[in-house]
């Protein structure tokens, strides 16, 4: 066993130099020979030892050469060379060095002097190499680290869920894309796009399946545009494309309708086939935004136009939807304002009965007396009173004042009169604060319960019928009276109706208003029976005519409604109905 596990080459044509340095190393390390250049570097490639002994007068090739082609060799490169020299010659230093030898010893060798040469070359060339390995540690740590940094950077510039960019991605090509577009002086559109009904999946078939659409319609998106397009999420159902080069707005108009297309296609989510749609807004750089915040805001603001529009649809910017747009927000703060002051008011509408022709109560309708557009309906403004969740606020304001006035009727002695008053669903979202409200105002004015009527819709249920069943019991426990409004336009199933406190339903207008002597009554009729059987009470909506009266009471529905009798009055017309000042429509 050697002291060390390393290997010396000795080269030299001498066979008693090669004993002598045998003699001197043998002890510590593993001795290799060779007798001249070429054996040398044979010797080397084929088994390349750890230090080689290089005599320099040879035969054939010399040291300095051998040394010079060895430092050209990708495996012998790194390996000491020692020259051993008879001359005691400075120049032939120089020579050896230049070929790239570590060092020399001169003949006769001097046995520790070569010993103390031999370890001190092989321990550097032992710290060169762990230091080597240190280096190439380091390498691959920094490279894995590198590949860590990448994959931070996609998480924070994609989409986990769906692979898509993210809005901050998004952002970054959106100004590139304006940058590049610019310089060519060309053109290009934005598209933002938002799932129609991707709110109500969620709600009903759980978050898995909404995961699993999201993910299905990034695909089908991607597989829309061009490679150099960008689809992006920005989070929830929105997702924008960056259509990256355009001749034509029909280019735009063309995908757009691709997309929709590709939307309406049903989707099989958890095993279920599921419906949706999509609504898009596009705008086009430069005509319609110089800058990128200006471009996506006109894209948006025609999404939520397409989105008005009926869902399943695509719009174009246009100057008209900014005008639009800036109403609805000055709409909006002027509505938050509106508040505080008297300019909501109540009408009054009576119902009748079809069997006594007297009048059973009367129905609570919001007006606002705006004060540059004049007096508004419901359709002109609730829209942005529930969109703004004003309609919570505005709602209260209602339930009170029209207990109010109704205390006011009774005072004048017509205390069996109903007051029916409508709710919004966004009333239900808080059931508790509604019922607190409702005890609230009945306290405070006195107003029976039994009496009151609060009129729901059919639209209210969806998503979140439970927690609305809950609270209509709640309210009926109180002893107030539950109306379903609008009935027969919206979804509700009978065994909904049969589910749910529901005392009174109110067909709907639209059933009512093309009827002549000769009409098919038959979806009427149906309603009535079935309201028969469950014993509900019917009212019936928007009859302006004799004719429609005739009809309904042949039809056997319990109150009628409509302009036919009265339109809706203010709280003052209303007392003068009831007390004969003003005829009733139809009582000669
Ligand atoms: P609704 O509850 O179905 O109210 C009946 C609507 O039909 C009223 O419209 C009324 O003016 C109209 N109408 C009554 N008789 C006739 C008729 O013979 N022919 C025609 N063509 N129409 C008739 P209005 O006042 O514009 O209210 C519209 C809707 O706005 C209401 O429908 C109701 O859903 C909602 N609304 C009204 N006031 C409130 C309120 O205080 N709170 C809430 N949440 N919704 C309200
Ligand atoms: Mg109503
Ligand atoms: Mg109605």
């Amino acid at each position: 066993m050697k002291m060390n596990n390393e290997t010396i080459l000795v080269v030299d044509d001498n066979p008693d130099n090669i004993r002598l340095m045998g003699h001197i190393l043998d002890a510590h390390y593993h001795i290799q020979f060779a007798t001249n250049g070429e054996e040398a570097l044979a010797s080397v490639a084929d088994n390349p030892p750890d230090m080689i002994l290089l005599d320099v007068m040879m035969p054939g090739i010399d040291g300095f050469e051998v040394c010079r082609r060895l430092r050209q060799g990708e495996r012998s490169r790194d390996i000491p060379v020692i020259l051993v020299t008879a001359l005691n010659d400075p120049a032939a230093e120089i020579r050896g060095f230049s070929a790239g030898a570590v060092d020399f010893l001169s003949k006769p060798v001097n046995p520790p002097v070569v010993r103390a040469r031999v370890g001190v070359h092989l321990a550097l060339k032992r710290q060169r190499e762990a230091l080597e390995r240190t280096n190439r540690r380091l390498a691959e740590e920094n490279a894995r680290r590198m590949l860590l940094e990448e994959q931070l950077r996609e998480q924070a510039e994609y989409d986990a869920l769906t692979g898509l960019p993210n809005r901050k991605l998004f952002q970054d090509r959106l100004e590139q894309t304006i940058l590049m577009v610019e310089r060519n002086q060309g053109s290009f559109s934005l598209m933002f796009l938002d799932l129609d009904r991707f709110k109500w999946v969620n709600d009903t078939l759980g978050h898995d399946a909404g995961d699993q659409l999201l993910v299905e319609v990034s695909r089908r998106l991607r597989g829309v545009v061009r490679k150099s397009d960008t689809v992006a999420r920005l989070g929830g159902d929105e997702f924008t494309v960056i259509l990256s080069d355009i001749l034509h707005e029909s280019m735009a108009e063309l995908v757009a309708r691709k997309i929709l297309e590709q939307l309406s296609t049903p989707f099989v989510l958890k095993g279920q086939e599921v419906t949706i749609s999509g609504s898009v807004g596009i705008a086009i750089f430069p005509a319609d935004g110089g800058d990128a915040q200006e471009l996506a805001k006109n894209a948006d603001c025609a999404m939520y136009q397409a989105k008005e529009g009926g869902r399943n649809a695509f719009r174009f910017y246009s100057q008209e939807i900014n005008r639009q747009a800036h109403r609805r927000m000055r709409l909006e703060a002027q509505m938050r304002h509106a508040c505080g002051t008297d300019e909501f008011f109540l009408d009054y509408q009576p119902k009748i009965s079809l069997v006594t022709g007297c009048i059973t109560g009367m129905e609570a309708l919001l007006r606002w007396n705006h004060p540059e557009e004049g007096i508004l309906f419901p359709k002109q403004f609730m829209p942005l009173a529930e969109g703004t969740g004003l309609i919570i606020q505005i709602g209260a304001w209602v339930l009170r004042t029209a207990c109010r006035d109704a205390m006011v009727w009774d005072k004048e002695g017509y205390g069996s009169l109903k007051l029916a008053v409508n709710l919004s669903a966004l009333q239900f979202r808080e059931g508790d604060k509604l019922v607190e409200l409702v005890e609230d105002v009945l306290q405070e004015t006195g107003f029976p319960p039994e009496r009151l009527e609060l009129e729901i819709t059919e639209t209210m249920m969806m998503g979140n019928t439970e927690a609305v069943c809950a609270t209509l019991h709640r309210l009926v426990a109180m002893g107030i009276v539950i109306a379903m409004d609008d009935f027969g336009t919206g979804y509700s199933s009978l065994a909904l109706l049969k589910r749910l406190p529901i005392h009174v339903i109110k067909i709907d207008r639209s059933f009512v208003s093309d009827l002549r002597a000769d009409s098919n009554t038959a979806f009427i009729s149906a309603i009535i029976s079935m309201a028969r059987q469950l014993r509900l009470h019917v009212v019936v909506e928007g009859v302006e005519t004799i004719e429609q009266l005739r009809i309904m009471e042949k039809q056997g529905g319990d109150d009628v409604q409509g302009f036919f009798f009265s339109p809706p009055l203010g709280k003052e017309g209303m007392l003068a109905l009831l007390q004969g000042r003003i005829p009733l429509g139809g009582s000669n």
